[in-house]
């Protein structure tokens, strides 16, 4: 690996500088004005990877382009298949960036950009891994896939699509995917399972149109004072979940797992300094990991309802609405959960109000077994990248596609963390160390070096 490594080491500058040219890409795929920055994301990267000499094709979807990779094929190697995204969140509030949000600035060991943590700087980084291979031997012991989306951060519509029509092109081995965070700064982290979600839309009409709440005030039902009854009843005081049936299929924590998390360096203190807030809010009954990783929460994300500007505007409003979204365990299923939603927020509403609820979109949970060969190989990878053997995770977010390869495909993915997570992934002044960086471009080449000798059965 001596060659392979020294490639990286002498040319972290030149990663850098490249680095900051795509992460200055607005590819922000929320906002249709930025659509023409996203499809100038896909084709630098589609160029780049030509350039490192991988054949590439570019699928047109009726969104945002999906990008294919190859290295040169070696028959009977294993196929790894990477997969990333190239869309970002969006910045506001843009206000509470340090440096424009696409200036990728450098300060204290850090890059400062919308997606230079989640998920450009890690999907770059093995891009690097793979360059450094083929430029000092011309070949990888593996035929490397790289799938790269535009979609992520708008909920991947048209990727399961794709996934399912195109079977034969993506057939691999296993699939790679560093859309994860390390445990904690210096602690590296394999991630073995991702919680589900399922998001709605609740919203009540009242009245035809907003009221004067003098001439029509004691008559008649304002929704946005039953839309807040209906969210009070949403738990209870212990904090669980009061939607009948919602935890008939949570699968129950293993001591393996309450063993590892207890072991892990979690400062409930420090975490709550993060957050902001004055006090943490768990299940009773399970520690904040467990609550964070492996048990399922809802969350009201928004209201809306009703006049929120300046000063008093004496109203009865027409309308009022709550974005509701819960995050899933296995084996809970996301249509189910909703069906349940739906269920018990008809019943709470009464008969004076017209309901309307809508499922925005949802992903399955998933949970990866930590012993398979590969998931061995990705350890050791980490291990000599970051120079730490990496703990085993679970990740409170979700990456719906992971639950989609598993499907359709048969197929694991490991979830190698390089960034921090107090990066500010869709927050302001997103950053990633660039010590991170280069630890995952190490770790990427020490990846191609391990799968490339593993097997099923190895
Ligand atoms: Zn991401």
């Amino acid at each position: 690996m001596e060659d392979v490594l020294r490639y990286i080491e002498s040319h972290q500058e030149k990663f850098l500088a490249e680095l900051q040219e795509l992460l200055r890409i607005p590819s922000i795929s929320a906002d249709p004005a930025h659509r023409e920055d996203v499809l100038r994301c896909s084709r630098f990267l589609a160029d780049h990877l030509r350039g490192i000499g991988l054949s590439v094709e570019v699928f047109q979807t009726p969104g945002n382009p999906i990008l294919f990779a190859s290295t040169p094929m070696i028959p009977a190697a294993p196929t790894v298949l990477f997969y990333g995204h190239y869309d970002v969140q969006p910045v506001d509030p843009l206000d509470l960036w340090q440096s424009p949000p696409f200036a990728a600035d450098i300060r204290n060991g850090n890059i400062y950009a919308r997606g230079a943590s989640d998920d450009k700087g890690p999907v770059f980084a093995h891009m690097k891994g793979v360059e450094a291979f083929l430029r000092t031997r011309g070949t990888l012991p593996l035929n490397f896939r790289f799938f790269i989306e535009g979609e992520e951060e708008v909920g991947s519509a048209h990727l399961d699509p794709f996934i399912a029509a195109h079977r034969e092109l993506l057939r691999a081995d296993v699939v790679v995917i560093s859309d994860t965070t390390q445990f904690a700064p210096g602690v590296p982290a394999v991630t073995y399972g991702l919680r589900g979600l399922a998001y709605l839309e609740v919203s009540l009409q009242g009245p035809s149109h907003d009221l004067h709440s003098g001439s029509f005030g004691g008559t008649v039902p304002n929704p946005a004072g039953i839309l807040v009854d209906v969210l009070s009843r949403f738990k209870d005081e212990r904090g669980a979940i009061r939607i009948p049936g919602f935890y008939d299929k949570v699968l129950p924590i293993a001591s393996w797992e309450r063993e590892m998390y207890d072991s892990l360096p979690f400062h409930a203190e420090e975490y709550r300094a993060l957050t902001g807030v004055r006090k943490l809010r768990t299940e009773e009954g399970f520690t904040p990991l467990e609550c964070r990783w492996a048990r399922p929460t809802l969350d009201i994300n928004g209201l809306y309802g009703g006049y929120a500007g300046p000063g008093a505007k004496t109203i009865i409003p027409a309308r009022a609405g709550a974005k509701v979204s819960m995050r899933l365990v296995p084996d809970q299923d996301p249509e189910e959960i909703a069906a349940l939603f739906t269920r018990y927020v008809l019943s709470l509403c009464p008969q004076d109000v017209s309901v309307e609820i809508k499922n925005l979109h949802g992903g399955k949970p998933v949970l990866m077994d930590v012993n398979s060969p590969w998931m061995k190989a990705a350890r050791t990878a980490i291990s000599k990248g970051f120079g730490k053997a990496p703990v085993l995770t679970r990740e409170g977010g979700s990456i719906p596609v992971v639950a989609t390869f598993k499907e359709v495909l048969q197929l694991d993915s490991l979830m190698l963390g390089f960034g921090r997570p107090d990066d500010g992934a869709h927050s302001p002044n997103e950053k990633l160390c660039l010590d991170d960086f280069y630890r995952g471009i190490l770790t990427s080449a020490h990846l191609i070096d391990e799968l490339g000798r593993t097997t099923a059965e190895s």
